[in-house]
């Protein structure tokens, strides 16, 4: 047994990535702890917001949410690696309250105003910024900076969705270990309870159903003595919990419309409340029958206040809750497994909380009971920091000699004559894994052969979703004979790495595709590293112009009521106690209305300067006092406007 905790070192964490929550977890003491945030909660919403002053993320991100709709970005998963042409991403556009344009190389940018400046991010730079604060939470929890981090990713996230997330994690400063997909994780957390029940469990055949907030993802695994090994995954990368509140939320504007004759679909700040009202409803109908829904003054000065039932929310959803049971079937076929062979269904996920969708997946399978024994929301930063331990060597006897092996979701290929998918890597193949093809020039004379890159299962490669490209010279010859191989090696996090080389005359050119299709180029994701470091320090300034604001205040404060109740300047003349009270008074108004809290001095010259004075008067000194306290009182920088006491 290896453990170098007591060492000083820090252990390393498991980050859940969600897209409404994220979670972190930690192997600590022979188990995994789920890590508290600064509000004492085990998951921390995955919002970032901008504010005129500041930029805050989390908890306090998304309660600003309805004052400032269209500059609090949410959602950033459904975003990150896709391209802003995906239809996809246009008709999120429609439903979000910020506003998203397009960047170069069809990347999508997010817009928003922050310190009074248009600032554009991409959708990895805002998920780095909730990588950064779960890093922060961890590192308040364990006392100590934490650097290294299992990140998990939706099993059905494509090549350039888990790039981009692990630029996300590159951005934030962490060292990504690896990434590993959500069911996968949950997979560790059911075996490793299922384990702890029943000492060493025999071969079972588990199906991991886990539908979150914006993707569905199913895997079929097989676990026996430590050995996690997925047989097949399928899913959906952009079906959750999101797209059940925007049935909702469009139910409801119809509603409004019909009951008072306007619509809302344009303010964005209705909108923002009312989705955050259907949201509450959604989760209420996963234990209640009917619930009502309540938004004071939603618009114009109209209260709202509609009720719906369960089986209203069914009967808008019913076509997406079907859509989150299909890969089922797929993942079994795939698997080449029958139903009746799997042991136990596991939910995982907030959104597998829906009794419909329980019902719906209970059905296909003859009836048989769900496994509902592992907490939906923390399973998978649990299982992460289980890998997070066993990489790190910091696990003990229970953990590890747990193996995961894992499949890649889509089938990767290059583009033959014909627009013809040639697949190197079919879909579930166990990762890591490495292929070659050899391609032979199409035409006679040709000086380069390009090879695109392509993931998909569709025969034609056009049909597929592009990955990137890039041609390699090849040697002049009449048709057939230039030869070129080209190697696909697909890494344990199921990253694509794509070289090709020439072997016509023997002499070997090896190109390594670099430039994938909306990936940040070397240049940009220095800037946002940049940036985001400036982020970090102008954050880190905030929180101590902030601390100083507040040590004032209470200092001021301490003052008034020590002078009020005569603890304080009992002894001095009454028209300096009442001068006393005054500038006291006008030190606290000052404070507070500088609610930008623009910088950090003046704040500390003033406490300084209030402290001296107690000091002057509890020494009684009170006429060197009086002299030096008006002398200084000039220097206070406070406007003298009348006080109300
Ligand atoms: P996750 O991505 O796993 O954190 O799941 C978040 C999604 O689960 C959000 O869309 C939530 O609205 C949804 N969710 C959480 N609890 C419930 C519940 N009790 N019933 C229905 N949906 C829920």
């Amino acid at each position: 047994m290896f453990n170098n905790q007591g060492q000083g070192e820090c252990p390393a964490i498991g980050i859940d990535l969600g897209t409404t929550n994220s979670c972190v977890a930690v192997w600590q003491n022979g188990r995994v702890e789920i890590i508290v945030n600064d509000q004492g909660k085990r998951t921390t919403p995955s919002y970032v917001a901008f504010t005129p002053t500041e930029h805050l993320i989390g908890d306090a991100a998304m309660n600003q949410v309805p004052r400032n709709p269209t500059n609090s970005i949410f959602d950033a998963k459904r975003l990150i690696g896709r391209r802003f042409s995906d239809p996809l991403v246009q008709s999120d556009i429609n439903l979000w309250p910020f506003k998203v344009i397009e960047g170069p190389g069809d990347k999508p940018m997010i817009v928003v105003n922050h310190k009074d400046e248009e600032k554009h991010f991409a959708a990895e730079e805002i998920s780095s910024m909730v990588l950064m604060k779960m890093q922060e939470i961890a590192k308040a929890y364990l006392g100590k900076t934490v650097k290294n981090a299992v990140v998990t990713v939706p099993a059905y996230f494509n090549d350039s969705q888990r790039k981009a997330t692990k630029d996300a994690g590159d951005i934030a400063g962490l060292n990504v270990l690896r990434i590993i997909n959500e069911p996968t994780a949950a997979a560790i957390a059911f075996g490793l309870d299922k384990m702890a029940l029943a000492g060493s469990i025999s071969k079972r055949n588990v199906l991991i159903f886990d539908v979150g907030g914006g993707t569905a993802d199913v895997s079929l695994l097989t676990i026996e003595k430590g050995v996690f090994k997925v047989k097949a995954v399928a899913g959906d990368n952009h079906l959750g919990g999101v797209d059940f509140d925007d049935r909702m939320l469009k139910h409801f504007v119809e509603i409004f419309k019909r009951q008072h004759k306007v619509d809302i679909s344009g303010d964005s700040r209705a909108l923002r409340r009312l989705r955050t009202a259907c949201e509450k409803a959604k989760r209420i109908l996963s234990s209640a029958t009917e619930t009502t829904i309540e938004v004071d003054c939603l618009y114009n000065g109209i209260d709202f206040s509609p009720t719906i039932t369960r089986a209203k929310f069914e009967e808008l959803n019913m076509d997406l809750f079907k859509k989150c049971i299909e890969p089922v079937e797929k993942c079994l076929a795939d698997a080449k497994m029958k139903k009746s062979c799997v042991h136990d269904i596991v939910l995982t996920g907030g959104s597998s909380r829906i009794p419909k969708l329980q019902q719906l997946l209970q059905d296909l399978f003859d009836g048989k009971e769900l496994c509902k024994s592992i907490n939906p929301d923390e399973a998978v930063a649990y299982g992460a920091a289980v890998q997070a331990a066993i990489l790190t060597g910091m696990g003990n006897e229970k953990i590890q000699d747990i193996i995961l092996s894992d499949v890649n979701p889509l089938s990767l290929g290059v583009e033959e004559y014909g627009s013809k998918m040639s697949v190197l890597i079919p879909r579930n193949t166990a990762i890591p894994t490495r292929m070659e093809s050899k391609y032979i020039s199409a035409f006679d004379n040709q000086t380069s052969i390009s090879i695109l890159v392509y993931e998909g299962e569709r025969a034609r490669s056009c049909d597929n979703n592009l990955l990137g490209k890039f041609k390699i010279p090849v040697t002049p010859a009449p048709r057939g004979v230039a030869r070129v191989t080209v190697c696909f090696d697909l890494d344990i996090n199921g990253i694509l790495n794509v070289s090709a080389e020439e072997k016509t005359t023997g002499v070997k050119r090896k190109i390594t595709i670099t430039n994938y299709k909306g990936r940040l180029s070397n240049e940009e994701a220095e800037r946002v590293v940049q940036d985001a470091k400036r982020f970090k320090d102008e954050d880190a300034t905030h929180v101590m112009k902030v601390k100083a604001k507040l040590d004032l205040e209470n200092y001021a404060y301490k003052m008034k009521n020590d002078i009020n109740s005569k603890i304080l300047g009992a002894t001095l003349p009454f028209t300096f106690q009442k001068k006393f009270k005054d500038d006291v008074e006008r030190v606290i108004q000052w404070s507070i209305e500088d609610r930008q809290v623009v910088a950090l001095k003046p704040y500390q010259d003033k406490l300084k300067f209030l402290k001296r004075i107690c000091s002057y008067i509890r020494n009684n000194d009170n006429h060197v006092m009086a002299y030096r306290w008006r002398a200084k009182n000039l220097s206070l920088g406070v406007p003298n406007k009348k006080c109300d006491n």
